[in-house]
Protein backbone atom coordinates (compact mmCIF):
# COMPACT_ATOMS: atom_id res chain seq x y z
CA UNK A 1 0.00 0.00 0.00
CA UNK A 2 1.05 3.16 -0.77
CA UNK A 3 0.50 7.03 0.78
CA UNK A 4 -2.07 8.08 -1.61
CA UNK A 5 -5.25 8.86 -1.27
CA UNK A 6 -7.42 8.12 -4.60
CA UNK A 7 -10.29 10.26 -4.93
CA UNK A 8 -13.61 8.68 -7.32
CA UNK A 9 -15.89 11.63 -7.95
CA UNK A 10 -17.05 14.88 -9.88
CA UNK A 11 -15.65 17.73 -11.74
CA UNK A 12 -18.06 20.98 -12.33
CA UNK A 13 -17.43 24.23 -12.97
CA UNK A 14 -19.09 26.61 -10.83
CA UNK A 15 -21.38 29.59 -12.72
CA UNK A 16 -21.90 31.97 -10.47
CA UNK A 17 -24.23 35.27 -10.93
CA UNK A 18 -24.86 37.31 -8.15
CA UNK A 19 -28.47 39.66 -8.03
CA UNK A 20 -30.16 41.56 -5.68
CA UNK A 21 -32.73 38.54 -5.27
CA UNK A 22 -33.48 35.63 -7.12
CA UNK A 23 -35.94 35.79 -10.38
CA UNK A 24 -39.49 34.62 -10.30
CA UNK A 25 -40.54 32.17 -12.61
CA UNK A 26 -40.32 33.83 -16.27
CA UNK A 27 -38.25 36.87 -15.14
CA UNK A 28 -35.31 38.30 -16.17
CA UNK A 29 -33.52 40.08 -13.56
CA UNK A 30 -30.04 42.61 -14.11
CA UNK A 31 -27.44 40.76 -12.10
CA UNK A 32 -24.06 42.67 -11.07
CA UNK A 33 -21.26 39.97 -10.90
CA UNK A 34 -20.56 36.69 -12.74
CA UNK A 35 -17.74 34.34 -11.69
CA UNK A 36 -16.65 31.12 -13.21
CA UNK A 37 -14.65 28.46 -10.81
CA UNK A 38 -13.89 25.21 -11.05
CA UNK A 39 -15.37 23.02 -8.47
CA UNK A 40 -17.39 19.66 -7.81
CA UNK A 41 -16.57 17.96 -4.90
CA UNK A 42 -15.03 15.36 -6.00
CA UNK A 43 -12.28 17.96 -7.27
CA UNK A 44 -12.93 19.71 -4.26
CA UNK A 45 -11.78 17.16 -1.82
CA UNK A 46 -9.23 16.00 -3.95
CA UNK A 47 -7.44 19.70 -4.50
CA UNK A 48 -7.70 19.98 -0.57
CA UNK A 49 -5.91 16.91 0.26
CA UNK A 50 -3.09 17.79 -2.25
CA UNK A 51 -2.83 21.56 -1.08
CA UNK A 52 -1.74 19.67 2.59
CA UNK A 53 0.70 17.61 0.46
CA UNK A 54 -0.93 14.20 -0.05
CA UNK A 55 -0.18 12.20 -3.45
CA UNK A 56 -3.18 12.06 -4.58
CA UNK A 57 -5.04 10.17 -8.06
CA UNK A 58 -8.34 11.40 -9.29
CA UNK A 59 -10.19 9.09 -11.27
CA UNK A 60 -13.12 11.76 -13.21
CA UNK A 61 -14.35 12.13 -16.45
CA UNK A 62 -14.35 15.39 -18.18
CA UNK A 63 -16.41 16.84 -21.07
CA UNK A 64 -14.82 17.16 -24.36
CA UNK A 65 -15.23 21.28 -24.30
CA UNK A 66 -12.70 23.86 -24.07
CA UNK A 67 -13.71 23.50 -19.89
CA UNK A 68 -12.46 20.06 -19.68
CA UNK A 69 -9.22 20.35 -20.70
CA UNK A 70 -8.62 23.72 -18.69
CA UNK A 71 -9.67 21.77 -15.98
CA UNK A 72 -7.39 19.34 -16.67
CA UNK A 73 -4.26 21.47 -16.66
CA UNK A 74 -5.68 23.08 -13.32
CA UNK A 75 -5.21 19.32 -11.53
CA UNK A 76 -1.61 19.01 -13.11
CA UNK A 77 -1.11 22.56 -11.47
CA UNK A 78 -2.62 20.99 -8.17
CA UNK A 79 0.00 17.90 -8.53
CA UNK A 80 -2.68 15.63 -8.74
CA UNK A 81 -2.48 12.39 -11.02
CA UNK A 82 -4.48 12.52 -14.00
CA UNK A 83 -3.73 9.43 -15.32
CA UNK A 84 -7.00 8.08 -14.72
CA UNK A 85 -8.79 11.80 -15.48
CA UNK A 86 -10.90 10.55 -19.05
CA UNK A 87 -12.44 13.10 -21.37
CA UNK A 88 -15.55 11.73 -22.87
CA UNK A 89 -16.17 11.95 -26.35
CA UNK A 90 -19.31 14.26 -27.37
CA UNK A 91 -20.23 15.56 -23.99
CA UNK A 92 -19.62 18.69 -21.99
CA UNK A 93 -18.38 18.71 -18.34
CA UNK A 94 -20.27 19.21 -15.40
CA UNK A 95 -21.61 22.45 -14.66
CA UNK A 96 -23.35 24.28 -11.34
CA UNK A 97 -25.36 27.42 -12.76
CA UNK A 98 -25.64 29.12 -9.38
CA UNK A 99 -27.15 32.47 -8.58
CA UNK A 100 -26.19 34.20 -5.23
CA UNK A 101 -28.24 37.01 -3.60
CA UNK A 102 -27.43 39.81 -1.26
CA UNK A 103 -28.86 38.28 1.31
CA UNK A 104 -26.57 34.60 0.94
CA UNK A 105 -29.29 33.23 -0.36
CA UNK A 106 -28.75 30.94 -3.47
CA UNK A 107 -30.32 28.64 -6.04
CA UNK A 108 -28.20 26.02 -7.86
CA UNK A 109 -29.18 23.90 -10.49
CA UNK A 110 -26.79 21.02 -11.54
CA UNK A 111 -26.19 19.50 -14.85
CA UNK A 112 -23.93 16.41 -14.47
CA UNK A 113 -22.68 16.54 -17.60
CA UNK A 114 -19.88 14.24 -18.01
CA UNK A 115 -19.73 13.10 -14.71
CA UNK A 116 -23.19 10.98 -15.32
CA UNK A 117 -20.66 9.10 -17.78
CA UNK A 118 -17.99 8.18 -15.34
CA UNK A 119 -18.46 4.55 -15.51
CA UNK A 120 -17.70 1.01 -14.00
CA UNK A 121 -15.16 0.72 -16.65
CA UNK A 122 -13.25 3.05 -16.02
CA UNK A 123 -12.88 2.48 -12.16
CA UNK A 124 -11.96 -1.30 -13.04
CA UNK A 125 -9.19 0.14 -15.20
CA UNK A 126 -8.01 2.44 -12.33
CA UNK A 127 -8.56 -0.93 -10.16
CA UNK A 128 -4.56 -1.38 -9.27
CA UNK A 129 -4.48 2.44 -8.17
CA UNK A 130 -7.48 2.44 -6.48
CA UNK A 131 -6.35 -0.79 -4.54
CA UNK A 132 -2.61 0.41 -3.36
CA UNK A 133 -4.34 3.84 -1.91
CA UNK A 134 -4.32 4.16 1.84
CA UNK A 135 -7.29 6.05 1.19
CA UNK A 136 -10.21 5.65 -0.91
CA UNK A 137 -12.52 9.23 -1.23
CA UNK A 138 -16.06 8.87 -2.85
CA UNK A 139 -18.90 10.84 -3.18
CA UNK A 140 -22.48 10.98 -4.88
CA UNK A 141 -22.01 13.67 -7.36
CA UNK A 142 -21.45 10.98 -10.20
CA UNK A 143 -23.66 7.80 -11.06
CA UNK A 144 -23.24 5.43 -8.16
CA UNK A 145 -22.44 2.17 -10.00
CA UNK A 146 -18.68 3.47 -10.45
CA UNK A 147 -18.75 4.41 -6.76
CA UNK A 148 -20.43 0.87 -5.28
CA UNK A 149 -17.74 -0.53 -7.99
CA UNK A 150 -14.83 1.28 -6.21
CA UNK A 151 -15.71 0.37 -2.94
CA UNK A 152 -16.01 -3.36 -3.80
CA UNK A 153 -12.81 -3.68 -5.39
CA UNK A 154 -10.95 -1.50 -2.42
CA UNK A 155 -12.23 -3.92 0.38
CA UNK A 156 -10.15 -4.99 2.52
CA UNK A 157 -7.06 -2.65 1.27
CA UNK A 158 -7.28 0.26 3.16
CA UNK A 159 -9.93 3.23 4.43
CA UNK A 160 -12.66 3.73 2.29
CA UNK A 161 -14.47 7.17 3.05
CA UNK A 162 -17.92 8.24 1.43
CA UNK A 163 -19.58 11.50 1.66
CA UNK A 164 -23.04 10.83 0.84
CA UNK A 165 -23.78 14.60 -1.12
CA UNK A 166 -25.89 15.35 -2.42
CA UNK A 167 -28.17 13.28 -0.72
CA UNK A 168 -29.96 10.61 -2.17
CA UNK A 169 -32.71 8.39 -0.48
CA UNK A 170 -33.27 4.49 -1.61
CA UNK A 171 -28.88 4.43 -1.54
CA UNK A 172 -27.64 0.86 -2.20
CA UNK A 173 -27.00 -0.49 1.20
CA UNK A 174 -23.76 -1.72 -0.10
CA UNK A 175 -22.37 1.36 -0.55
CA UNK A 176 -23.28 2.14 3.35
CA UNK A 177 -21.49 -1.65 4.10
CA UNK A 178 -18.54 -0.65 2.72
CA UNK A 179 -17.41 2.67 3.89
CA UNK A 180 -15.31 2.86 6.28
CA UNK A 181 -16.64 5.87 7.20
CA UNK A 182 -19.66 7.50 6.11
CA UNK A 183 -19.67 11.25 6.29
CA UNK A 184 -23.16 13.67 5.74
CA UNK A 185 -23.99 17.03 6.59
CA UNK A 186 -27.03 17.45 8.65
CA UNK A 187 -29.32 18.41 5.88
CA UNK A 188 -28.16 15.77 4.27
CA UNK A 189 -28.50 13.33 7.56
CA UNK A 190 -32.37 14.01 7.24
CA UNK A 191 -32.88 13.25 3.96
CA UNK A 192 -31.08 10.04 4.43
CA UNK A 193 -32.70 8.95 7.37
CA UNK A 194 -36.12 10.76 7.43
CA UNK A 195 -35.78 12.30 10.73
CA UNK A 196 -36.45 16.04 10.69
CA UNK A 197 -34.21 18.93 12.04
CA UNK A 198 -31.03 17.06 13.20
CA UNK A 199 -29.66 18.73 15.72
CA UNK A 200 -26.81 18.04 17.76
CA UNK A 201 -28.64 17.16 20.43
CA UNK A 202 -30.91 14.40 18.53
CA UNK A 203 -28.03 13.44 16.34
CA UNK A 204 -27.74 10.38 18.37
CA UNK A 205 -31.17 8.93 16.59
CA UNK A 206 -29.56 10.09 13.13
CA UNK A 207 -26.13 7.59 13.87
CA UNK A 208 -28.18 4.59 14.91
CA UNK A 209 -30.28 4.80 12.17
CA UNK A 210 -27.40 5.14 9.41
CA UNK A 211 -26.09 2.11 11.67
CA UNK A 212 -29.45 0.35 11.23
CA UNK A 213 -28.90 1.13 7.21
CA UNK A 214 -25.21 -0.54 7.60
CA UNK A 215 -22.94 1.94 7.54
CA UNK A 216 -19.75 1.28 10.18
CA UNK A 217 -18.67 4.77 11.56
CA UNK A 218 -20.62 7.84 11.07
CA UNK A 219 -19.54 11.32 11.06
CA UNK A 220 -21.96 14.09 10.65
CA UNK A 221 -20.85 17.44 10.41
CA UNK A 222 -22.88 20.50 11.65
CA UNK A 223 -21.25 23.70 9.99
CA UNK A 224 -19.43 26.41 12.68
CA UNK A 225 -20.56 23.95 15.58
CA UNK A 226 -18.10 21.22 14.41
CA UNK A 227 -18.77 17.61 14.00
CA UNK A 228 -20.11 14.43 15.56
CA UNK A 229 -19.06 11.22 14.99
CA UNK A 230 -19.74 7.05 16.80
CA UNK A 231 -17.62 3.95 15.58
CA UNK A 232 -19.81 0.23 15.62
CA UNK A 233 -17.35 -0.44 19.18
CA UNK A 234 -18.75 2.91 20.61
CA UNK A 235 -22.05 3.60 19.40
CA UNK A 236 -22.45 6.78 21.54
CA UNK A 237 -21.88 10.43 19.40
CA UNK A 238 -19.04 12.59 20.26
CA UNK A 239 -19.22 15.81 19.44
CA UNK A 240 -15.62 17.84 18.33
CA UNK A 241 -16.72 21.84 18.90
CA UNK A 242 -14.71 24.34 16.63
CA UNK A 243 -13.72 27.63 16.91
CA UNK A 244 -16.91 29.74 15.23
CA UNK A 245 -15.54 31.98 12.80
CA UNK A 246 -17.64 34.77 10.78
CA UNK A 247 -18.23 32.88 7.69
CA UNK A 248 -17.64 35.14 4.43
CA UNK A 249 -18.79 32.19 2.02
CA UNK A 250 -19.11 28.62 3.47
CA UNK A 251 -19.72 27.29 0.14
CA UNK A 252 -16.57 24.02 -0.09
CA UNK A 253 -16.66 23.78 3.73
CA UNK A 254 -17.54 20.27 3.66
CA UNK A 255 -15.78 19.42 1.04
CA UNK A 256 -12.16 20.79 2.96
CA UNK A 257 -13.16 18.69 5.67
CA UNK A 258 -13.28 15.63 3.86
CA UNK A 259 -10.01 16.41 1.71
CA UNK A 260 -8.38 17.07 5.45
CA UNK A 261 -10.06 13.59 7.03
CA UNK A 262 -8.51 12.11 4.03
CA UNK A 263 -5.25 13.72 4.05
CA UNK A 264 -5.32 13.05 8.45
CA UNK A 265 -5.98 9.49 7.98
CA UNK A 266 -3.19 8.97 5.20
CA UNK A 267 -0.43 10.81 6.65
CA UNK A 268 -1.32 11.13 10.60
CA UNK A 269 -2.48 6.87 10.90
CA UNK A 270 -1.19 7.36 14.57
CA UNK A 271 -3.95 10.41 15.53
CA UNK A 272 -7.54 9.01 16.82
CA UNK A 273 -10.37 9.66 14.66
CA UNK A 274 -11.38 12.27 16.95
CA UNK A 275 -8.14 14.57 16.79
CA UNK A 276 -8.16 13.84 12.97
CA UNK A 277 -11.86 15.50 13.30
CA UNK A 278 -10.34 18.11 15.11
CA UNK A 279 -7.72 19.14 13.05
CA UNK A 280 -10.17 18.83 9.71
CA UNK A 281 -12.33 21.07 11.55
CA UNK A 282 -9.69 23.63 11.62
CA UNK A 283 -8.71 22.84 7.53
CA UNK A 284 -12.14 23.66 6.97
CA UNK A 285 -12.56 26.49 9.00
CA UNK A 286 -10.04 28.63 6.91
CA UNK A 287 -12.13 27.80 3.62
CA UNK A 288 -15.02 30.01 5.40
CA UNK A 289 -12.43 32.89 5.86
CA UNK A 290 -12.30 32.94 2.01
CA UNK A 291 -14.73 33.96 -1.30
CA UNK A 292 -15.46 31.11 -3.84
CA UNK A 293 -15.01 26.89 -3.66
CA UNK A 294 -11.21 26.09 -5.04
CA UNK A 295 -10.17 29.74 -4.08
CA UNK A 296 -10.95 29.11 -0.39
CA UNK A 297 -9.34 25.70 0.25
CA UNK A 298 -5.91 26.73 1.82
CA UNK A 299 -2.30 25.92 1.20
CA UNK A 300 -0.36 23.73 3.45
CA UNK A 301 2.27 26.65 3.75
CA UNK A 302 -0.32 29.06 4.99
CA UNK A 303 -1.38 26.98 7.98
CA UNK A 304 0.03 26.49 11.45
CA UNK A 305 2.71 23.94 11.94
CA UNK A 306 0.96 22.11 15.06
CA UNK A 307 -1.73 20.84 12.63
CA UNK A 308 0.84 18.75 10.89
P1 LIG B 1 -21.00 23.48 2.27
O1 LIG B 1 -21.30 24.87 2.71
O2 LIG B 1 -19.75 23.34 1.49
O3 LIG B 1 -22.17 22.78 1.62
P2 LIG B 1 -21.47 21.53 4.29
O4 LIG B 1 -22.87 21.95 4.60
O5 LIG B 1 -21.27 20.27 3.54
O6 LIG B 1 -20.67 22.71 3.62
P3 LIG B 1 -20.84 22.15 7.01
O7 LIG B 1 -21.34 21.20 8.01
O8 LIG B 1 -21.55 23.46 6.83
O9 LIG B 1 -20.66 21.37 5.64
O10 LIG B 1 -19.32 22.53 7.33
C1 LIG B 1 -18.28 21.56 7.27
C2 LIG B 1 -17.25 21.91 8.32
O11 LIG B 1 -16.75 23.23 8.07
C3 LIG B 1 -17.79 21.95 9.74
O12 LIG B 1 -17.80 20.66 10.31
C4 LIG B 1 -16.78 22.87 10.41
O13 LIG B 1 -15.62 22.16 10.71
C5 LIG B 1 -16.43 23.87 9.30
N1 LIG B 1 -17.21 25.13 9.39
C6 LIG B 1 -18.28 25.47 8.65
N2 LIG B 1 -18.71 26.72 8.98
C7 LIG B 1 -17.87 27.18 9.94
C8 LIG B 1 -17.75 28.40 10.70
N3 LIG B 1 -18.60 29.43 10.52
N4 LIG B 1 -16.75 28.51 11.62
C9 LIG B 1 -15.89 27.49 11.81
N5 LIG B 1 -15.94 26.33 11.13
C10 LIG B 1 -16.90 26.16 10.21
Amino acid sequence: MTKTIAVVGSCMIDSIVYSSRLPKPGETLLGSKYEQGFGGKGANQCVTAARLGASTIFITSLGSDKIGQSYLEKLKQENIDISYAKIQNNSHTGVAQIIVTETGENSIVIVQGSNALLSVKDVIDARQKIQSASVLLCQFETSLEPILEALTIYQGHGTSIVNGAPAVSNVDPNIFKLSDIFCVNETEAEIMTGIQCITISNAQKAIDKLFSLGCNTVIITFGAEGAVHATQNNKKLVHTSTEILKAVDTTGAGDAFLGALAYYITYHSNLSLEECIRRSNRIAAQSVLKAGTQTSLPYRKDLPIELF
